[in-house]
């Protein structure tokens, strides 16, 4: 045999055993019922993972709802998107109050109350199939809202319903509740060579 033969008779091998190991889990895999996920660490694409969820779920018109708990100087390029034009998505980003710039914490933690009173109801309608909590470790960490009351409402959610929480940082009890936790790990951020940040891409 040929090295290349040898090779390509190597990497079928692999890939048999892979797709053999892949097609087992899938096959042990057979709870239906919604996930909770959880998308954080210091790296980019935890914001912009979820609003990629967002438009899974309405590919198979799903009811989708968003919450953000930062108010950004500059609307990203996915707010304005679902702010605009995706009418059928409830979508709620913490008004007045809260941004890194506020020095007033009573007035952060009375926004961080009215942001949560809107996730609230989404989180008991077995009608959303899809709840995302942009930025909610922050509400957490900074103790804007009780961390019992988040887990709690998270864990008693409809059967069916996905939710999606986003921010660095989560705590353990988060960690511990969510089915899914993916950490993005910052490796280097283009900001760090003083790249600005691109619109369409960071925003
Ligand atoms: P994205 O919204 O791009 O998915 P993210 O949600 O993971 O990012 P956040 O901490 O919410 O990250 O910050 C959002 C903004 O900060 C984006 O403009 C992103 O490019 C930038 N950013 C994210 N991580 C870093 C980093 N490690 N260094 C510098 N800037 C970052
Ligand atoms: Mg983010």
């Amino acid at each position: 045999m040929s090295s290349d033969a040898k090779k390509e008779a190597r990497h079928k091998l692999a890939m048999e055993k892979q797709k053999g190991s892949i097609d087992a889990s899938i096959a042990a895999a057979d709870v239906e019922r919604g996930v909770g996920i959880l998308l954080t660490g210091n790296g980019k694409g935890k914001t912009s993972s979820a609003f990629g969820m967002v438009l899974r779920a309405l590919g198979y018109d799903q009811k989708v709802g968003v919450i953000q708990f930062i108010k950004g100087q500059q609307l990203s390029g996915e707010e304005i998107y679902v702010r605009d034009r995706c009418p059928d998505v409830a979508f709620y980003q913490m008004g007045t109050g809260f941004t890194w710039d506020t020095q007033d914490r009573s007035t952060d933690m009375a926004a961080a109350r009215t942001t949560w009173e809107q996730a609230l109801p989404m989180l008991r309608d077995p009608s959303f199939d899809l709840v995302v909590l942009d930025e909610l470790t922050y509400m957490l960490s900074f103790n804007y809202l009780s961390e019992d009351e988040v887990v709690e409402a998270i864990q008693n959610r409809p059967p069916e319903q996905s939710v999606v929480v986003t921010g660095r940082g989560g705590g353990t009890r988060l960690r511990e509740i969510m089915d899914t936790v993916s950490e993005v790990k910052d490796i280097k951020h283009a900001y760090n060579a003083g790249i600005k940040a691109r619109r369409g891409v960071d925003y």
